[in-house]
């Protein structure tokens, strides 16, 4: 049995897992369907304390796991199915197999939201992505023109990282104010290359018959003027929802499916704690998700102690 199973591998997973190492509880922690979580698809990570020149998201990941790794975390490529929390200890069902655990940090993140708009699944792949960075690279999408859709900082990082490779990059905002930080904004507008189309939404993404992205059909919401417009890729940045679905039933979450926490990081289910963008539509930052991570390992490992476990 194990002591702590960390179920995720992004910024919250990894720091709770060095944190519960470092206190010798050494976790399992359950990788997951994208091991390093959402910031493995980030190009340069700005904004996380102490690295000055900036580092790859996927850097910061493999660094983070290594020192997970260094104090005893073991890393486990499972996806977990489902999990039981009705009683102590906790089973999981972790790629068919039953593991139990006498806590559980929960740290699954958040995936990618998406438009629901015809063509948009029958595309993706296809033109339609939601990583410019895994992505904006491909020769389909070189000299061409290019649509990103959203307003905050994910769109905007996503639209300047494109103009390295499209001829042109139309921001479709459904408002006329970006939600994104002011240096991201300001960065974005001043590219000459960034077009930006306010108050609209993509309707329709073309064109399923010909089995690739050759445009989108436009609404301005504002006038209801609809329009089509030509691009070879429709990069989608609306935000994300919480990778949450397996715990319905088990702990509390709220209408927009994020785990609440109800005492520090510890959720309705005394033993399970929850950590990162799985609980957090406020900040979402990685580093924020870090800190997270680290209370929930001080958190569970409180909780061990206090039933001298
Ligand atoms: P976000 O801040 O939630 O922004 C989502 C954007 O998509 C908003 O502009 C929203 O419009 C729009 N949107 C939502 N649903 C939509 C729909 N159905 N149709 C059309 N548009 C829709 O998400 P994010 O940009 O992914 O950022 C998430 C968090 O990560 C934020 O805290 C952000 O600061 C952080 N982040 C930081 C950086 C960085 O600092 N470099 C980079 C990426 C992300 P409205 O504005 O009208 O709501």
């Amino acid at each position: 049995m194990e002591k702590v199973i960390v179920i995720g591998s992004g910024c919250a997973g990894w720091t709770a897992a060095l944190y519960t190492a470092r206190a010798n509880l050494q976790p399992l922690v359950l990788a997951g369907q994208q091991p390093g979580g959402l910031l493995t698809t980030t190009s340069i990570v700005e904004n996380y304390p102490g690295f000055p020149e900036g580092v790859d998201g996927y850097e910061l990941m493999t660094r983070m796991q290594k020192q997970a790794e260094r104090f005893g975390a073991r890393a486990s490529f499972g996806s977990v199915e489902a999990v039981d929390f009705s009683k102590r200890p906790f089973a999981l069902t972790v790629d068919g197999e039953k593991v139990e655990a006498q806590t559980v940090i929960i740290a699954t993140g958040a995936s990618h939201r998406h438009l629901g708009v015809p063509g948009e699944d029958l595309l993706e792949t296809k033109g339609v992505t939601y990583c410019a960075t895994c992505d904006g690279a491909l020769p389909v999408f070189r000299n061409q023109p290019l649509v990103v859709v959203g307003g905050g900082d994910s769109a905007c990082e996503e639209a300047l990282y494109l103009t390295r490779f499209g001829s042109e990059i139309h921001l479709v905002h459904r408002r006329d104010k970006l939600r994104a930080s002011k240096i991201m904004a300001e960065r974005a507008l001043s590219s000459p290359k960034i077009k930006p189309i306010w108050d609209s939404a993509v309707t329709e993404v073309l064109d399923v018959k010909q089995d690739k992205v050759t445009g989108v059909k436009l609404k301005n919401l504002k006038t209801g003027a609809e329009s089509a417009l030509n691009c070879a890729g429709v990069f989608i940045a609306i935000g994300h929802t919480p990778n949450t679905e397996i715990f319905k039933g088990q702990i509390e979450l709220d209408t927009n499916g994020f785990v609440i926490p109800k005492k520090g990081t510890m959720t309705n289910v005394p033993g399970v704690f929850v950590a990162g963008d799985c609980a957090d539509h406020i900040y979402r930052q990685a580093v924020t998700a870090a800190g997270a991570g680290c209370a929930a390992a001080i958190d569970a490992e409180r909780f061990l102690a206090a039933q001298n476990q």
